[in-house]
């Protein structure tokens, strides 16, 4: 028995057999036109600089961890691959001679390298066929947008493993049955993550060295919660994992019981509980789970599991499917937040040597406008049909809400020139997620009608800590004192403007920072909907000044950890039954 530490990405607990999810991604013949033919070459020229990106990233982690080892000049190797003539040189001739995509010409290019190996003699050079195939692999993906094939074989209730999964994979996977998944790359709060919260699978991120304990076959139990994967538990952890779920389904029916009741503390504050939804099969689960509304619809799913891109028909269907499926409450749809660790396949975003502080989120709207403008199109058509609100992500300051604005009042009056029925008076929203939206809350409430706190980003951005980046994982706190001071003063402008002001953030589904939020004054909380029953239940048995007196015991601590022991501490003294000590 092994047990293997990473991060806890999405709780809950599975048990089963370990599915290695990695083969040989499987290409397609596709023939393009001659116009296409500088795309496809870009698309590979891309593809190659991201793959080069990757692994000069993992050269300096494992140089920084074990100097200059044998796996640090296989890298070397590798990167120079990158560079090899019979590879791009080839790749590139098919791509123009044949007019043919550029994954396909990759293919046959690294097949016609294959069979070359294959005919060597001497067994080391022979062997390298491997390197070859993992470089070639890797740039596949990359110009798929990190799809691995191959879920067919994927046995029902198996528990996938991955170098890194992407969200299609965790959604894919998850409706063909598995029950959990651990990666070695990722964290807490990449996309993956979130749709495997979102869908109620349990999910461990940056478990590091797997593949030298772990096969195929072997039994498996990842507990989300802890951030754990054990590999063959012997019988007597069997049997524990076997109580705790039965546990853990028994607090589920309790929780279920109170369903159709407010979410109102026991001095009568009412809290709005929403749903963060990202595909539209969520919203059944969150009404069922009792969402007042959807608080934050994600709509790059529609863009980013698919080569190509969504009409603006495709997106009003979807919108007003969903405006349905809530049955009257309301919807808020962020508009595209691409870039950065979402990365589409349909289009091209460039990078720069920063991603998440370059051309993403509003940024890449404003400057692909026809992109935006047919999601506003399918937005304002369709909030004729329901209550529908429009959120923007990673506002930067006033004088961009403002060209937002422009451009949203002249999607308005084209769609009256076109005679199409639309809302022209859609809510508008800005998500506070960079600490410049946070200092000027003030003046933004003055361009919105609404705003929502994304402290994923804000967490990010404020403690320059990339979210997905487990290196620097240790500083990214939602408890920090700054992040602590930006809600209180976000929260606080907000309500002195008299704007309605809300978290979607992952910090708002989690239940031990319930009562640091209601004292921190908000009282709308949008989050993954499986988070909603637990945050209900205890704010149903809070009283808001236990929750203030917490907030004023913390807000003069100084440090995150001093923090996070007192708010731990109070939440487990008070409701010893949702934190256990295994929570
Ligand atoms: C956030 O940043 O908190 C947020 C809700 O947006 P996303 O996680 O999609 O970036
Ligand atoms: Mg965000």
């Amino acid at each position: 028995m092994i047990r293997l530490a990473g991060v806890g990405a999405s709780p809950g607990l599975a048990m089963g057999v370990a599915h290695f999810l990695g083969g040989r991604v499987e290409v397609q013949e596709r023939r393009i036109f001659a116009d296409e033919v500088d795309q496809e070459l870009r698309r590979f020229e891309d593809a190659l600089a991201r793959s080069d990106a990757q692994l000069r990233r993992i050269q300096q982690q494992i140089a920084e961890q074990v100097g200059d080892g044998q796996e640090y000049r296989i890298l070397e190797a590798h990167r120079m691959m990158l560079a090899d003539v019979h590879l791009v040189e080839e790749t590139g001739k098919i791509i123009r001679g044949d007019q043919v995509s550029a994954e396909w010409a990759l293919r046959r290019a690294l097949d016609q390298i294959q069979v070359v190996f294959a005919s060597i003699e001497d067994p080391y050079f022979r062997e390298r066929r491997s390197d070859i195939d993992m470089i070639g692999e890797r740039i596949l993906r990359n110009l798929l947008g990190m799809t691995p094939p191959g879920y067919e074989g994927v046995p029902k209730g198996a528990v996938v493993f991955a170098h890194d999964l992407s969200p299609a994979d965790i959604t894919q996977l998850g409706r063909a049955g598995v029950s959990g998944f651990f990666t070695e790359g990722g964290g807490r709060t990449s996309h993956a993550a979130l749709v495997a919260r979102a869908l109620g699978l349990p999910m461990v991120a940056g478990v590091r060295d797997f593949t030298k304990h772990i096969r195929t076959g072997m039994t498996v139990i990842v507990d989300g919660g802890r951030g754990e994967v054990i590999l063959e538990p012997d019988f007597g952890i069997q049997e524990r994992f076997a109580d705790r779920a039965a546990r853990d389904l028994v607090q589920a029916e309790r929780l279920a019981k109170a369903r159709e009741a407010p979410a109102a503390t026991l001095d009568n504050v009412r809290v709005q509980l929403a749903a963060n939804v990202e595909l539209l099969e969520e919203i059944p689960v969150s009404v069922e789970l009792g969402a007042d509304s959807v608080g934050l619809f994600r709509t790059e799913f529609l863009y980013l599991e698919r080569s190509t891109l969504p009409t603006e028909e495709e997106q009003y269907q979807h919108a007003v499917a969903a405006l349905r499926a809530m049955e009257g409450r309301s919807v808020i749809f962020r508009t595209l937040d691409l870039g950065g660790d979402k990365m589409p396949t349909s289009v091209r975003i460039p990078t720069g040597n920063n991603p998440a502080l370059g051309l993403r989120s509003i940024r890449y709207s404003l400057w692909r406008r026809d992109l935006f403008r047919s999601q506003l199109r399918a937005f304002y058509r369709a909030a004729a049909v329901g209550p529908l609100r429009i959120m923007f992500p990673l506002i930067s300051g006033v004088a961009e809400m403002r060209v937002v604005r422009e451009v949203c009042a002249d999607v308005c009056q084209e769609l009256a020139r076109d005679g199409l029925e639309h809302d022209a008076k859609v809510p508008l929203g800005a998500m506070i997620e960079t600490p410049s939206a946070a200092m000027i809350t003030d003046l933004l409430c003055d361009e919105c009608e609404f705003l929502s706190i994304g402290t994923n980003d804000l967490i990010q951005y404020a403690l320059a800590a990339d979210r997905q980046d487990e290196n620097v994982g240790y500083l990214y706190h939602p408890l920090h004192p700054a992040i602590l001071r930006f809600i209180r003063a976000v929260v606080k402008a907000a309500d002195q403007c008299g704007k309605p002001i809300a978290m979607c953030g992952d910090m708002a589904g989690d239940p031990r920072f319930s009562w640091v939020l209601l004292g921190l004054g908000l009282r709308s909380l949008s989050m993954a909907p499986r988070q909603i029953p637990m945050v209900k239940s205890i704010i149903r048995s809070t009283r808001l000044g236990e929750a203030e007196k917490l907030v004023e015991e913390i807000i003069t601590l100084r440090t995150e950890d001093e923090i996070e022991e007192v708010v731990n501490r109070t939440m487990k003294q008070r409701f010893p039954l949702e934190f256990t000590e295994e929570s």
